[in-house]
């Protein structure tokens, strides 16, 4: 068999069971791409070879074992703001510079009892705040489709692995579109689920009212696969749902006769690039001619989205960071007294961007400030979350572009916070509403991929999956790769 880590979930799964691949196999060919690439796409932060190839042996001895799952044996990276037992965890900061977690997180918890090999750690922004990967305290990871361009971000490591085929599926994160804006960008399959699908037990908070675990990887159908494994109710995360988990792939029919899709006048922003614009609605027409019912709406406090999130997500930010002292975890600057230790090592070992968000979050938070700025951001958040509400009495899905543009250049926007913030703009609505999204490869503009975002209802990843893959069976988008 030829370039293995061409290979989709989907076909390595069948490959393993049928007999012709082992894990082993499989995972030395990716390690071996691993070695090809990263000196120039950078996407990994740790990689955890002997382990892996440990886990690839156990995957197949145990291969006779009936129970095993759909990632049995399939090699993943996952993002470096996830524990994991005894391999280090950094979230891309020097303030957990030589943190090595002692648990891991459920969702690792997940993977490894259902059989996954894990590749490393992914390169992330700094906390995950960010949307280039270029606050990374560590490194820059090259977009695999032109190097001289940002993968996006937060989530960028994890977008150019699968991208570039270093690993089969990856885990990201995502509180303002840190999973679909880099899965776009780099052309691949992205999804957010809904808020409390997934267990966030076990990652490093950002803004806790937004954060999300979710799958990235060639596919839709590949996504499905990871998610099964993910998601689900867990006792140690008081926000994760009970909601019964549907068997995803048996969702993927191929058929969207009859679906209502939504399309937002709002979300086609101005300054968004014709290249993305047209990408976008050539791939809603094809699912009208799938037999979609595509019909116009409204989200009229769209608008609205990107000041809410960003006094929200500052604010919880501010909040989540406060236990980063140099005292309980991490490394510790010297300092005359404890307060000196930790001011500096607050003050050296966070990144510009981490400072500015506590910054801000302290400022709305604060005695006088809090009505004016947080407060009116939460109710603005309610009704945001009831432009969704509204839509979904009619629609079944929502069809949007992801991101505005392309992706940029590499230093372009580090200087200007503002214009890295309008990367988010067509991602956060989602976040804030706590409902699923999707993003699928739908095209390219000036030789760079541009990505379709589908949003759901709440707890329906299984429509978002169904129409992504029905889209899949028509387009060949998802089969290009850059040249490495
Ligand atoms: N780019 C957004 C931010 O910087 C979203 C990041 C994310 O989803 N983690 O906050």
């Amino acid at each position: 068999m030829t370039d293995l880590h061409n290979l989709t979930i989907v076909g390595a799964r069948t490959a393993l069971d049928a007999g012709d691949l082992t894990s082993l196999e499989l995972t030395e060919a990716l390690l071996a791409r691993i070695e090809h690439t990263e000196p120039r796409i950078r996407a990994f932060l740790t990689i955890t070879a002997e382990a892996a190839r440990e886990q690839a042996r156990a995957a197949d001895a145990s291969r006779g074992n009936t129970e095993r799952g759909p990632l049995h044996g399939i090699p993943l990276a996952i993002k470096d703001v996830i524990c994991t037992a005894g391999v280090r965890t950094t979230c891309g900061s020097r303030i957990l510079e030589n943190f090595v977690p002692p648990y891991s997180a459920t969702v690792i918890e997940r993977l490894s009892a259902g059989g996954a090999v894990l590749l490393g750690k992914l390169n992330c922004d700094e906390f995950a705040m960010g949307s280039s990967t270029e606050a990374s305290a560590y490194q820059t990871t090259g977009n695999p489709w032109d190097l001289s361009r940002v993968p996006g971000g937060s989530s960028g490591g994890s977008a150019a692995a699968v991208a570039s085929g270093q690993a089969l599926g990856t885990l990201g994160t995502d509180t303002g579109g840190s999973i679909r804006q880099p899965a776009a960008l780099c052309g691949v399959s992205g999804l957010k689920p809904t808020y409390g699908r997934v267990s966030r037990y076990g990652l490093i908070a950002y803004g806790s009212s937004l954060d999300q675990i979710g799958p990235l990887a060639q596919t839709a159908a590949d996504l499905a696969m990871i998610l099964q494994v993910l998601a689900g109710h867990d006792p140690r995360d008081g926000t994760s749902a009970a909601a019964p988990v549907p068997d995803y792939r048996a969702a993927l029919s191929g058929d969207v006769r009859g679906l209502r899709v939504g399309v937002p006048s709002e979300y086609f922003v101005e300054g968004m690039e014709p290249g993305v614009e047209q990408a976008t609605r050539a791939a809603i027409a094809v699912l009208r001619e799938r037999g979609a019912e595509v019909i116009e709406i409204s989200l009229p406090y769209t608008k609205y989205a990107l000041p809410t999130y960003y006094i929200i997500a500052p604010a919880e930010a501010s909040a989540n960071l406060a236990r980063f002292d140099g005292v309980r975890y991490g490394p510790r600057e010297p300092g005359d007294s404890m307060w000196d230790q930790i001011e500096l090592t607050r003050g050296h070992r966070f990144g510009a961007e981490v400072r500015r968000r506590i910054m801000l979050g302290a400022y709305t938070l604060s005695a006088g400030y809090y009505d004016a700025y947080y407060k009116r951001a939460q109710q603005v958040r309610t009704l945001i979350k009831r432009d969704f509400e509204i839509a979904f009495a009619k629609v079944d899905i929502i069809a949007a572009p992801t991101s505005p543009t392309v992706a940029f250049l590499i230093g372009q926007k580090t200087d200007n916070p503002l214009a890295m913030y309008l990367s988010d703009v067509c991602t956060l609505p989602i976040n804030l509403a706590g409902v699923p999204g999707l993003v699928v490869p739908c095209g390219f503009s000036e030789g760079l991929p541009v990505g379709l975002q589908l949003i759901g209802r709440p707890f329906d990843e299984a429509s978002l999956l169904r129409a992504g893959d029905a889209y899949q069976r028509e387009t060949d988008w998802h089969t290009r790769r850059p040249q490495l």
